[in-house]
């Protein structure tokens, strides 16, 4: 698993999940009646934002690949298949 291939990915999303959001607001001004549909997008859209951007933090601290609860190396495959986990399967099941 190549970090900086990680990161870059991120980056990009984060600039696509920016410019959607500049465009919903964009179309919040220029419409009414789509209102709830397009704040339940915005939404999404933030949320999703908020997690690029926690974890290209993590990726910039060194935090990556790491449980936030009790610290043990990720599963890479999961990982690999969902950069945003952050925390290992044993908290995850323990709440
Ligand atoms: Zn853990």
């Amino acid at each position: 698993m190549d970090l900086l291939e990680i990161k870059q990915q991120l980056t990009y999303q984060r600039q696509e999940l920016s410019n959607r959001l500049k465009t919903i607001q964009n179309d919040f001004d220029a419409n009414d009646s789509l209102d709830d549909v397009l704040f339940s997008i915005a939404h999404k859209t933030k949320v999703e934002l908020a997690k690029v951007k926690q974890t290209i933090a993590l990726i910039e601290s060194g935090d990556f690949g790491f449980c936030q609860q009790c610290g043990a190396p990720l599963n890479s495959q999961l990982l690999e298949q969902n950069p945003f986990q952050t925390m290992c399967e044993r908290c995850e099941d323990t709440p």
